[in-house]
């Protein structure tokens, strides 16, 4: 949207769109905006001083993927290697390096962190109020459309129960969010507290070069081995053009994972049958898989854990690991003392009790001076908020790979860019306004990092477009074949408010 946009739309601001973030969402929402909307002036504001995110921040050992790469890695960049499960480094570098092949790592401004964005009506943009890392200043933009690709969770810190004790432990306490560069544990006695996808990926890692490995977990998950090597993938690429390839690997990829979800979710005991005998066939007869493998809920009522090649069972069969179920009572001057009363010994404690959910970046929004409570709104489809005027967010998949969903939003925001423009429109934002529609919590998942997060997560509603099927051909059908102007988004002019448009003037047509 250029100075020669059409009357009554915004004045020019410093950026058409600013992009919040440059991890996998990130690179993608850019790649899609120069491809799709080429006319759209941006950039990218990075809060650290590194590309890629999640994968350059966790550093822990053994840090990798648990989706395919030929999913959690973009339609319009081919993965090149066989290993469909990657390193966490891999994957850093993956995303430096599309940003860098496409022109879009010059769009990336480091050490910029986005602390308040307040939408002016008047104006039809956003005021983003950004700390500069380099030297503590505060630096203030104007822009159109804020798409926020700031991931999930708190940056700062991961999450850790206050245990009793902590401080009497003789060794050392990390949580693998920030893991101690230096750290050596070779040859020591490690605990690794959770069960979740960290724990499962650190306990082999670990298990190479530590005296032992204990997984403690207050009740266990499920968990799947599959392989690391994609061979159908590795012969298709063999066998054909790489952009086909590509495309029939990921299409696979989709289809299978869509399918063996809505199967367990269909037939949940089956499903739960099925897992455990796959686990009993890994660790044999004598082992207790119904304490230490069986959850007491159903598979996909919380995330599965996939263990590439089995490696965690192929580190407890070498008697290089163990896990142990039981609840802590206190940390002590060696290690651990449970509720049953067993000690456990330990050089090193690893708290991989999982993540602190933060929304939107932890950005203090505001619509014309009125602060924005995100618990108080609903998702449109899983990418804006009702009454948010020109503001979307990239949250992936909790089912499948994360990018699949975040492509699609990044499509979805171009075909509204391009529809605004065409129209001479200033602003979009979706109205709740239908008093049949009722409310749901926006993710189905019991996990504890959801359950904690309760208080500042969005609603959703009770049917489409503002409930998410987590499900990628319904969201391809909504995002890249629903009409934009669908009755439900409104469009106005600068100097209209949200609320200002009749409900009955919201538009039904457009592509
Ligand atoms: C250990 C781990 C393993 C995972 N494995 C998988 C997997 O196998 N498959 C899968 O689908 N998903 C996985 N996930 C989820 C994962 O986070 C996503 O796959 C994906 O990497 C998220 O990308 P993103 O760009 O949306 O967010 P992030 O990777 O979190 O990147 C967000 C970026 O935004 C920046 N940012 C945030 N707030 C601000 C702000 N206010 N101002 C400026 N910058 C800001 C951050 O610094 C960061 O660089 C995993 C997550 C973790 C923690």
């Amino acid at each position: 949207m250029h100075p020669d946009q059409p009357h009554g739309a915004a004045q020019a601001a410093d950026f058409d769109v600013l992009i919040v973030g440059a991890g996998l969402s990130g690179i993608a929402a850019a790649y899609h905006l120069q491809t799709n909307s080429p006319r759209q002036r941006y950039a990218i504001l990075e809060g650290r001083d590194a590309i890629g995110g999640t994968w350059d921040l966790f550093r822990y050992p053994g840090v990798r993927s648990d989706s395919d790469m030929s999913t959690l890695g973009y339609s319009f960049r081919p993965w090149q290697s066989d290993q469909s499960i990657a390193s966490g480094a891999a994957i850093r570098d993956y995303v430096q390096q599309t940003a860098e092949q496409f022109g879009i790592a010059r769009h990336i401004r480091y050490g910029q962190q986005v602390l308040r964005a307040s939408w002016s009506s008047a104006d039809a943009c956003w005021r983003v109020e950004v700390r500069d890392g380099a030297h503590g200043a505060i630096r203030r933009h104007t822009c159109r459309f804020l798409y926020l690709c700031s991931g999930y969770y708190d940056y700062a810190q991961g999450y850790q129960p206050a245990w009793p004790g902590t401080q009497r432990f003789g060794g050392q306490l990390v949580h693998p969010q920030q893991w101690p560069a230096e750290l050596n544990y070779t040859g020591k006695r490690i605990i690794v507290i959770g069960s979740g996808a960290t724990a499962v990926t650190l306990l082999p890692s670990l298990a190479t070069s530590a005296a032992h490995v204990t997984m403690l977990q207050r009740s266990p998950t499920y968990i799947v081995a599959r392989p690391s090597r994609d061979k159908i993938a590795a012969w298709l690429r063999r066998a054909l053009p790489e952009g086909l390839a590509h495309r029939l690997t990921r299409s696979k990829n989709i289809l299978l994972g869509m399918y063996f979800y809505n199967l367990a979710r269909r037939f949940p005991h089956k499903a739960r049958q099925a897992i455990l005998g796959g686990i009993r066939r890994q660790l044999g007869a004598d082992f207790d898989v119904d304490q230490h493998f069986s959850p007491d809920y159903l598979p996909w009522d919380q995330r599965l854990c996939l263990v590439p090649d089995g490696d965690l069972f192929k580190a407890i069969r070498a008697g290089k690991a163990d896990v142990v179920t039981g609840q802590i009572e206190t940390f002590t001057e060696r290690g651990l003392r449970l509720r049953s009363g067993q000690e456990l010994d330990a050089d090193i404690i690893v708290s991989a009790t999982g993540l602190q959910l933060k929304m939107l970046g932890g950005i203090a929004l505001d619509v014309d001076g009125v602060a924005v409570d995100l618990a108080q709104r609903h998702m449109y489809k899983g990418m804006m908020c009702d009454d948010l005027p020109n503001l979307a967010f990239a949250l992936g998949y909790t089912n499948a790979s994360w990018t699949l969903k975040c492509e699609l939003t990044a499509k979805y925001v171009c075909r509204l860019l391009n529809h605004m423009e065409a129209r001479g429109y200033a602003w979009c934002a979706p109205r709740w306004r239908d008093p049949s529609l009722g409310e749901e919590p926006a993710l189905d998942l019991k996990s504890g990092y959801v359950q904690r997060a309760a208080s500042i997560l969005p609603k959703q509603g009770s049917r489409r477009p503002w409930k998410l099927y987590q499900n990628y051909v319904y969201d391809t059908i909504s995002l890249a074949l629903g009409r934009v102007a669908d009755g439900t988004m409104a469009y106005g002019r600068a100097g209209v408010a949200v609320n200002a448009v009749p409900q009955a003037a919201l538009e039904r047509t457009g592509t």
